[in-house]
């Protein structure tokens, strides 16, 4: 291997810029050229490309988004769209490629990977953390703070006036950012894809609440349906049902996607970086890096696209236990 690939696909998270510059850098270190490859698989379809040498990222590490710019692609998903893109590495010379992003980025390397019969690595970068093989993704530790950060905020605001917030957070398919942020940030109840106590429960909780003197709530819903309700609809729900609450509804929207990568995402994609490089130098290919155990370790891209991977369920537990 010569020369390596990389790109960010699918939805940006802080600490993919940390990534790049590891990988630019790891492959400086054992003699490898680094091509960028711009806007995720839609730059590899029409050729996009930039060789990336240390000092290109510099500065890189401490900033959010990527500077490799991120796509959806619907030409990747055809086989003319794929076909293009193997010419267009053949042409650059480029004889491996790492790919930053979700399940799905995934999902289209490996596809890349059968037809053409080129090596391919996955690096976990996306504020979910649904993923499985790794404890934690790229961006989601980042996305954590800046979550309850917004929280605390709001506390504040909630207090003064006792109120009750609703606070819709990301992750539609995976109740990881709600159930982290929300015990962060001491909420009342959360509300997320994978548990359905029912309304009744939410309402009993919430009376119990107010009468064991609380001056304010937080209720933190992962985005999408909850107990059959849109964050507003539960709002006013909520207000319908318990007058002696005066609700409002705060959605967090794509702050929690943005901003410096946390320490522990830099670190993360630095250490996760290095090993996708050396991984694929030593002949390896078709696994994602991640952490388990707090050890970096590969997994099968298969398996990591596997569905989303669970919660916590002792996390659940814990936010029972210190809510009342
Ligand atoms: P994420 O990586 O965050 O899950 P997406 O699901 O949007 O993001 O996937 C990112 C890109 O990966 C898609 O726009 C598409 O180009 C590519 N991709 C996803 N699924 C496939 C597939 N089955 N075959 C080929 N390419 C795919």
């Amino acid at each position: 291997i010569k020369r390596i690939g990389v790109l960010t696909s699918g939805g940006d998270a802080p600490g993919m810029n940390a990534a790049i510059r590891a990988i630019v850098r790891t492959c400086s270190f054992h003699g490898v050229e680094c091509i960028g490859v711009f806007r995720g698989f839609q730059g590899l379809v029409e050729g996009d490309f930039e060789v990336l040498g240390p000092r290109d990222v510099n500065y890189i590490i401490n900033k959010g988004g990527t500077i490799l710019k991120t796509a959806r692609c619907a030409a990747f998903k055809t086989s003319e769209g794929r076909q293009a893109a193997y010419d267009n590495l053949k042409k650059a010379e480029i004889d491996a490629l790492i790919v930053i992003g979700g399940d799905g980025s995934f999902t289209g390397a490996m596809v890349l990977s059968k037809e053409f019969d080129i090596p391919v690595m996955g690096i976990p970068g996306t504020i979910d953390n649904d993923i499985h093989g790794t404890s934690h993704t790229i961006g989601f530790d980042t996305a954590l703070n800046t979550v309850v950060d917004a929280v605390d905020k709001i506390r504040d605001t909630a207090s003064s006036h006792k109120r009750l917030f609703f606070v819709e957070v990301m992750g539609r398919d995976a109740g990881h950012i709600a159930l982290n942020a929300g015990i962060g940030a001491g909420a009342e109840e959360i509300l997320i894809p994978e548990e359905d106590l029912g309304l009744e429960r939410l309402l009993e909780s919430l009376k119990k609440s107010k009468k064991s003197g609380k001056s304010s709530s937080i209720v933190i819903v992962a985005e999408g349906e909850r107990l059959g309700k849109n964050v507003f609809e539960l709002g006013e729900y909520v207000e319908e049902n318990l007058p002696e609450y005066e609700v409002r509804v705060s959605v967090l929207g794509h702050m929690q996607r943005g901003g410096a990568p946390s320490c522990f995402d830099r670190v993360l994609a630095s250490r996760l970086s290095v090993k996708a490089v050396e991984t694929l130098l030593e002949g390896q290919s078709n696994f994602m890096v991640g952490l388990i155990n707090d050890q970096v370790a590969l997994t099968p891209l298969e398996q990591a696209v596997k569905g989303h991977s669970p919660i916590d369920k002792d996390l659940l537990r814990v936010s029972d236990i210190i809510t009342i």
